[in-house]
């Protein structure tokens, strides 16, 4: 018997009458004949709200508590689901991720999957059961802590639970119908992307294409789980992400990141070891550095850039702070109006003027680049938050539609 599992988002289980729709699609597929293991995310925006709470009621931080307060959202979402499958008169079952054996690391806010013990999941589907399992959350074994696996964490919890069951498709139910050339919402004429491949997409995605979180993308990758990313309101194919696809477009898609800040440090000692007392404790915080790119200056120090996720600027301000003045560094700034616009395809490694392209697109548009980072599939740019969406529609103008113009 075929085994699916399926991922609903935000807004596919926003309000009674969308729970009941989904209801009626996992009945559909169950009384079909497949066994369904169905993962929730928090009903519409409810994580946003809850961490806004939290800000009202404390300005601290309280890594283990937020936790806690989090993933109260998707256990609303499993146990409404259960209620109206069960309406359907089919059976069905929900699980805490704790209950579900996703065992993580003891990192709050951003654990990892350590391993899956999946037996009451298969327990469930044995008796016949449709089981639920809430995202976004799992246990570390060491402290016997809740946890949570940072934000859009949902799709790494379908994806890792479709490769501890060995299920046949992992597929993502979201608000669009697939993964497209650009986001949809920003560039009106995007294409759905039919099929795309696991390396392209977790470039993607680490890039800022939200629709699959990139963890999800790399247990895709690690365990060769097919997964199908489609709309969760009508039964059209959406886009399929797997391990090689037939065509290898020059540039996929245009993502796009505005939740970026770039911090530098001035006039620091051009010495060994300067770079190293910066990074270290930024990483021993866990605190994601993405681009980084070091100025020497003729009178022998350096500018230190580098950006990190806004939401751990809090986190990485301190700590630059600290160590700017312990290496006697000259000042610090902090600029979090920038965003990160980016090109991805794997067609990009036989194509040399790819980089110089976009360059110049983002020239022509008056817009000034802060940063660039490369990899063989992948060109950004940080430039002004403001200037985002348009970067993006003129990058998506000249590579998509324009059917990659690319220079000599
Ligand atoms: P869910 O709640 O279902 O997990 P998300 O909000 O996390 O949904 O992801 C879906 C959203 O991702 C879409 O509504 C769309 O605005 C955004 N998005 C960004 N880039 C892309 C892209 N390249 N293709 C499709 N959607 C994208
Ligand atoms: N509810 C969590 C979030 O909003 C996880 C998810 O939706 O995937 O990030
Ligand atoms: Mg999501």
């Amino acid at each position: 018997m075929p085994l699916v599992v399926q991922k609903y988002g935000g807004t596919s289980v926003g309000d009674a009458s969308r729970i009941r729709n989904v209801a009626r699609r996992v009945a559909e597929r169950k009384r079909s004949g497949d066994r369904v293991v169905v993962i929730v995310s928090a009903m519409g925006r409810t994580t946003d709200d809850l961490i806004r709470l939290s800000r009202e009621v404390s300005d601290q931080h309280h890594p283990r508590e937020l936790d806690m307060l989090l993933t109260a959202g998707e256990r609303i979402s499993m146990a409404l689901l259960a209620m109206a499958i069960r309406d359907e008169g089919v059976e069905a079952m929900s699980l805490t991720g704790s209950q579900a054996g996703i065992l993580t690391d003891t990192s709050h806010g951003q654990a990892k999957i350590r391993d899956i013990k999946a037996f009451r999941v298969e327990e469930g589907l044995e008796a016949g059961k449709v089981v639920i399992v809430a995202g976004f959350q799992g246990v570390s074994p060491d402290t016997h802590e809740i946890t949570t696996l940072g934000r859009g964490g949902s799709d790494a919890t379908a994806v890792a639970m479709a490769a501890a069951l060995h299920a046949d498709v992992c597929e993502i139910y979201t608000d669009v119908d697939g993964v497209f050339t650009a986001d949809p919402r920003i560039v009106p004429g995007a294409r759905k992307i039919d099929e795309i491949t696991f390396e392209e997409m977790l470039e993607y995605a680490s890039a800022g294409a939200r629709v699959l979180m990139g963890r999800s993308v790399e247990f895709g990758m690690r365990f060769n789980v097919p997964i199908h990313v489609r709309s969760s309101f009508h039964d059209e194919p959406g886009t399929w992400v797997k391990e090689a696809t037939m065509e290898q477009p020059i540039v996929s898609g245009v993502a796009h990141d505005t939740s970026t800040a770039k911090v530098t440090v001035r006039g620091v000692p051009d010495t060994p070891g300067v770079a190293a007392s910066l990074f270290t404790p930024l990483a021993v915080e866990g605190v994601m550095v993405d681009m980084i790119v070091q100025n020497v200056s003729s009178e022998g120090a350096t500018d230190i850039s580098f950006t990190v996720p806004l939401e751990l600027l809090d986190v990485a301000r301190p700590i630059a702070e600290a160590t700017a003045r312990a290496i006697g560094a000259a000042g610090l700034d902090v600029d979090d109006q920038v965003g990160r616009v980016s090109i991805v395809g794997s067609g990009m490694r036989a194509h040399p003027g790819v980089a110089a392209t976009m360059f110049s697109v983002l020239a022509d548009a008056g817009i000034n680049i802060a940063m660039i980072s490369t990899s063989p599939i992948r060109v950004s740019c940080v430039i002004a938050a403001s200037q985002v969406d348009e970067a993006v529609r003129r990058l998506h103008d000249a590579f998509i539609t324009a059917e990659q113009v690319v220079a000599p």
